[in-house]
């Protein structure tokens, strides 16, 4: 039973990699009995200038409708709470942009997440030669000092799978410990929310993003905590949840995060 927990990583058929309607994510999220979810589409890179090599995002006149589309759902639902929220790519040098376009939705979340280093989509599985190109240590500095960039430009609510570079199972031969410190002192000094990722469990990693380590850092840190299943299909959401409580509770966590009109609040995790 996922019974009372909340997702926050939804995407919808607008990305073009995600399957069925929002409202069989809806009814997904209610037949297993969540309080609350939230969509967090993929948002339209070519707004920022950049058009990804494979269609992973909406289309940038697709934004409007989401944004309608989401809370017309919300509008029909008795009991589940649905909140509107989006994926952004942090792009370094687009962010004055980025803050001008997202000032002009009512979200009540902004995702961030890294999925591109220098134009190369290292989450997508079609890419995965570029890994064995790359060393792989200088990769995972890149990654994590992206992430650092990221949380301190002021632009997201909540960091989206903040370990995802070890999500086709590549890690460098060093000690990983330096940068869960690293990753988790800086959440902690930037005050943004973490997500429990739990696709990462179906990815070749097989471990939720963040994994067991950072967790626990982030939750003696004081961090905040949501919970995603980056459900991309309607089966997909709440996946792994009564585990990922499990964790939460062992890593000491007892509240999760929620949000509305981009202002946090918590409550007990159930
Ligand atoms: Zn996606
Ligand atoms: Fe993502
Ligand atoms: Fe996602
Ligand atoms: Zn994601």
């Amino acid at each position: 039973m996922v019974k009372d927990l909340i997702d926050y990583h939804i995407h919808t058929a607008l990305c073009g990699h995600a399957a069925g309607e929002m409202a069989d994510y809806a009814a997904a999220a209610a037949r297993k009995g969540l309080r609350e979810i939230g969509f967090a589409d993929h948002f339209p890179l070519r707004l920022l200038g950049f058009d990804p090599p494979a269609k992973v995002t909406m289309e940038a006149e697709e934004l409007d409708c989401y944004v309608e589309a989401v809370r017309r759902l919300a509008r029909s639902q008795q009991q589940l709470v649905v909140k509107l929220g989006i994926e952004v790519d942090y792009l370094p040098g687009k962010e004055e942009e980025l803050r001008d376009i997202l000032s002009r939705y009512p979200f009540d979340y902004v995702i961030g997440s890294i999925h591109f280093i220098d134009g190369w989509d290292f989450t997508h599985p079609a890419q995965t030669a570029g890994y064995k190109t790359r060393d792989l240590g200088a990769l995972y500095r890149r990654y994590f000092d992206l992430v650092a960039e990221a949380c301190r430009s002021g632009l997201f609510d909540i960091i989206g799978h903040v370990d995802v570079i070890k999500k086709f199972g590549f890690f460098p031969e060093e000690d990983l410990e330096p940068y869960w410190q690293k990753t988790a002192a800086v959440l902690k000094e930037t005050g943004i929310c973490l997500e429990l990722n739990t696709a990462g469990k179906e990815a070749p990693a097989g471990e939720f993003y963040p994994r067991r380590r950072l967790l626990e850092l982030c939750s003696e840190q004081g961090v905040a905590v949501t919970l995603g299943s980056d459900a991309h299909a309607p089966e997909q959401v709440g996946r792994f949840f009564p585990e990922a409580r499990a964790l939460l509770r062992d890593a000491g966590y007892r509240e999760v995060a929620l949000f509305s009109g981009r202002r946090r609040s918590t409550v007990p995790l159930p």
